[in-house]
């Protein structure tokens, strides 16, 4: 099974002032929200066909989030790919030369095992893979 893209994660400041305009964009209220408290996030979730657009608040000013808001603003901040088996995954990915951020708690939304892969290694994008 090929890697699919399972959602594109977007840095907001406020979902409460996200959720709205995304609402009216994608004709839906979100599918789910959740605080991921080991990434220090709070996310809302669009689902859209088979991938989704994940809505990312900081929950802590040290969140991830809040450090790429106060660099970068608010924007796209990672694409996420669903991987059939994570482990493998990253050991072809470091083979091929990618770089793989170290993370206490690799479980992410809907408790399912992630990871992340350094922009400066994939051509200036974080990359999320996701075991689903
Ligand atoms: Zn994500």
């Amino acid at each position: 099974m090929s890697a699919k893209i399972d959602h594109i994660g977007i840095a907001v400041k406020s979902l409460e002032q996200a959720i709205p305009k995304y609402r009216a964009l994608m004709q839906k209220e979100p599918d789910h929200i959740e605080e991921v408290k080991g990434q220090a996030v709070k996310v809302a979730m669009f689902r859209t066909g088979d991938s989704s657009i994940e809505l990312l608040e900081a929950t802590t000013p040290e969140s991830p989030i809040a450090r790429y808001i106060e660099k970068h603003g608010e924007g796209i901040h990672h694409i996420c790919l669903a991987v059939e088996n994570i482990d493998t995954a990253l050991q072809e990915a470091v083979e091929a030369g990618l770089e793989i951020i170290p993370q206490k708690d690799d479980r992410g939304a809907g408790g399912h095992r992630i990871a992340f892969l350094h922009p400066k290694s994939t051509g200036g994008v974080l990359i999320e893979l996701v075991e689903k």
